[in-house]
């Protein structure tokens, strides 16, 4: 991003000369680093994505769907992009995409585990191959992710990991079994994490919003104004009234600009949280 310095210079007759600079690093605080953020071809891992872009960092996207979008996006901050198609339910496909981002980058010094999936049912009628894909998505792909990182950051002496968990990584609803499960999950390895790099540069903290509008949630408005036969405005306030006192969806910009907070100096002692950003879902 370019910035512009202000100075005042006095010349000999005591009047001032104003220079302005365009200082195009100022706001650049991540320049030279590199951030895996895992789905990051949409939604909330694509708006972090921008955030730590723009904060000069070169982004390594993983995810499905379209990527020439997202990319011009991400590439626009003027920063390098590399994308790898990994299916994180798959360990060894995750493996690869860690390869291709050291060959790439040289290695991974911000990690965003941000890929997910939903699936909403009781339990009893709970498809089990829909449990373990989330299981294996929401939460094991950050173990493997992670586990493969840590070599590089502890070797620099800095990193960040960061584990987009949700409010339900803190309180439940129903009909959310494996995704409550897989969320309470990655804050419980946050924490581990974040105690084993304790006394390294590597911190290790979650993100937890409550209800962003992402294709994620779209589908669930969508669903719940089939089922009630409603408009989707009226489902969409439903939807934010069940949980959301302040009726607002959290952005991903703002989700972005929690990760690199994350990354700054000033959280260098932040480590094993779980940080809600969920309009006060939490606090009833
Ligand atoms: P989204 O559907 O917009 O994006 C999900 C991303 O993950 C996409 O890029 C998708 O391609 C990718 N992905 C899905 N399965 C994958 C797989 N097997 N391998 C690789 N990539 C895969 O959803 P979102 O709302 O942006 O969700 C992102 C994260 O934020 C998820 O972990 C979700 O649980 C969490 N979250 C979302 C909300 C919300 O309200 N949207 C709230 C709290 C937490």
């Amino acid at each position: 991003m370019v910035s512009f310095a202000f100075f005042a210079h006095f010349s000999r007759s005591s009047r001032p000369v104003f220079i302005f600079q365009a200082r195009k690093d100022h706001h650049m605080s991540l320049k030279g680093k590199t951030a895996l953020v895992t789905g990051s071809t949409s939604g909330i891992g694509l708006g972090i994505a921008i955030e730590l872009a723009r904060q000069g960092a070169h982004i390594v996207m993983n995810g499905f769907g379209d990527v020439d979008a997202p990319r011009r996006q991400i590439e626009a901050c003027g920063v390098q992009t590399a994308y790898h198609g990994a299916d994180m339910s798959k360990p060894a496909e995750i493996e690869a995409m860690m390869a291709f981002a050291a060959e790439k980058f040289g290695g991974v010094d911000i990690l965003v585990n941000n890929a997910g999936i939903q699936h909403v049912s009781p339990i009893e009628s709970f498809p089990t191959e829909r449990w373990d894909a989330i299981i294996a998505i929401n939460l094991s792909s950050a173990f493997h992710t992670t586990r493969l990182a840590i070599p590089h950051m502890k070797q620099k002496n800095w990193g960040r990991i960061i584990n987009i968990a949700s409010v339900h990584g803190l309180v439940a609803s129903r009909d959310k079994s494996a995704y409550v499960a897989a969320k309470h999950g990655i804050v419980g390895l946050t924490k581990v994490t974040a105690l084993e790099l304790a006394t390294t540069g590597v911190t290790a903290n979650a993100i937890c919003p409550g209800w962003v509008l992402t294709p994620l949630v779209q589908k669930q408005i969508d669903a719940r104004a089939a089922a009630e036969k409603i408009s989707t405005e009226q489902a969409t306030r439903e939807l934010l009234g069940e949980k959301e006192p302040s009726l607002q969806f959290t952005t991903p910009e703002q989700l972005g600009a929690m990760a690199v907070f994350f990354c700054s100096a000033a959280a260098a002692n932040v480590r094993g949280q779980a940080w809600a950003n969920d309009g006060g879902w939490t606090a009833q």
